[in-house]
Parts: structure tokens; sequence; C-alpha cells
């Protein structure tokens, strides 16, 4: 049997970059997944690439900065599926760049709406639909090495990742007791549009420089990590925080 036979995911930002490498593993390895994004296209292109390859999946439009929207993405999964057991609370933006005491307050309160407080909102609604799923519900959301070091120039995107952090370890402790399972994951940097969209090939190549390995990470890298944290395989860990960086942060 596939390790998630039977299990219903959600992935937000599912419709490219470590979204679509996670929603497609978790599809592969049996679960079905709703493939959540702002970006519609985006994500039905995904779930068109698991439904071709055989796997159970259907897509919904989604601003993770809007709690509405959490809550209707849970409440489809459960109506399409019958119950909510995994969640991968991944999408997020980079921000523009600009030391603190030039920062743009409005490009500030957006990247804190998207990768931190839609990280909160989206537990808000899947917690309540695991904790009726009963056993085996586990939740991975996603931080990044600047949930640990600074990305000089971009504060609100270190200032977002500790948090993502922090509310992680705080919902681990909350939940722990009833069995519900709650990480999150530290990539350094990994090639996805993400990157590619927004560094020059000039940048790229320091950033290379600053991972151990010599590379920069490829999607399924992380993707790996986040099946085997939402897997029962990974069925002591709770709460913490599992760096996926090449060695960014050792040195
Ligand atoms: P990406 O740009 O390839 O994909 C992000 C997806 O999120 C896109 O499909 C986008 O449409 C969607 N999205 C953006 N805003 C949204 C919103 N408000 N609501 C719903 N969906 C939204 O980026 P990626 O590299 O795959 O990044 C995914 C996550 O991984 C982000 O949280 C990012 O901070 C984190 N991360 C990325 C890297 C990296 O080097 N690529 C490293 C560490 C952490």
């Amino acid at each position: 049997m596939s390790v998630f036979e039977g299990k219903v995911a959600i992935v937000t930002g599912g419709g490219s970059g470590l979204g679509e490498a996670i929603s497609k593993e978790l599809a592969a390895k049996g679960a079905s997944v709703v493939v959540s994004d702002i970006n519609l296209p985006g994500a039905q292109r995904v779930v068109d690439e698991i439904v071709s390859a055989g796997g159970t999946a259907s897509e919904i439009e989604a601003d993770t900065a809007i709690p509405d929207d959490s809550a209707k993405v849970v409440k489809y999964a459960v109506d399409t599926y019958g119950a909510l057991h995994l969640a991968v609370n991944n999408a997020g933006i980079g921000g523009p760049a600009a030391p603190a005491g030039e920062t743009d307050l409005a490009a500030w309160d957006k990247v804190i709406a998207i990768n931190l407080s839609g990280v909160l909102y989206g537990m808000r609604y899947q917690i309540p639909a695991m904790l009726a799923s009963g056993a085996g519900c586990a939740i991975v959301n996603m931080a990044s090495i600047h949930g640990m070091v600074a990305a000089p120039g971009n504060g609100a995107y270190t200032a977002a990742k500790h948090g993502v952090v922090g509310i992680t370890k705080n919902a681990a402790a909350e939940y722990g007791a009833v069995g519900l399972r709650i990480n999150c994951v530290g990539p350094g940097y990994i090639m996805t549009p993400l990157l590619t969209a927004n560094l020059t090939d000039d940048i790229l190549e320091i950033l290379k420089t600053k991972h151990s390995l010599g590379r920069l990470g490829r999607p399924e890298e992380v993707s790996h990590l986040v099946c085997f944290l939402l897997s029962d395989e990974a069925s002591f860990i709770t709460g913490s925080y599992h760096l996926v960086d090449g060695g960014y942060t050792a040195v």
C-alpha cells in the first residue's frame, strides 16, 4: 500500500515550484491532493499533470492572506474527498529588497500577510477538520533558512519565516496531546520560479557559493523531506524546524 493511500492533503501555493513538487509527490504516494493557489491556471496545470500520471487531485483558487479563502479550501477538501489529514502551508512570496530604514510599509504588510498570517489562517481551519478526521494527521509549514539567519535587504521575509518557526512550535505544543504533528522546514536556495524570476544569473552564482554543496537545491529535495515529515515514519517528530539547505547555515 502507498504511504499516503486514503489520505487527503491540501498544498497551498501548489501551482509552482516547491508546492508543485510536494503536490506531485503526495499524489504519487497515494494522497488525494487539493492544489490551492492564487494563480488558478498554475494549479490547474499541476492537477492536469497529476491526473495524467494516474493520481487524484483537484485545483482551487485561494489567497492565503484572506482567512475566508483558507476556510473555503478546507471545506472544499472535506466536501470533495470526505476528510482532511495532511496540509502543507507553502504559499509565499519574496518581496522587494530594501534595508530596514527604507522599507516600503505596504510591501512589509503584504509579505507578512501571505508568508506568516497565511500559515496561521491555514492552520486555523485545517486543525479543526483534522481533529474531526481522527488519527494520522500532520501539517508541515514552509519556513526557510531565513527562519534562522538573516536575508539582508529583506527583513519582512526574515521576520515572517522566523514567525513561521514560532507558530509551528506553538501549534505543535498545543495539539501534541491529541496526536496531531506539526513541523516546519527550512530550505536553502532552491531553483524555482520564485528565484529565477527575481534574481539575476550573477546573483544566483553567488548564492551557489553560500551552500556547502556548491549548488542550489532542487524542488524534489525539499519535497522528499516534507513528505517524510507528513508520513507515519516521522511519528515521533513534532514542533521542530528541519533544514534542507545544502549546508548554507553550517558555515
Ligand atoms: P514559487 O513562486 O515558485 O511558487 C509559489 C506559489 O505560491 C505560486 O504558485 C504562487 O502563485 C503562489 N502564491 C503566491 N502568493 C499566494 C497567495 N497569496 N495565496 C496563494 N498562493 C500564492 O515559489 P517557491 O520557491 O516554490 O516558494 C514556495 C515557498 O517556499 C514559499 O513560502 C517560499 O518562501 C519558500 N521557500 C522558497 C525557497 C526557494 O529558494 N525557492 C527557499 C526557502 C523557502
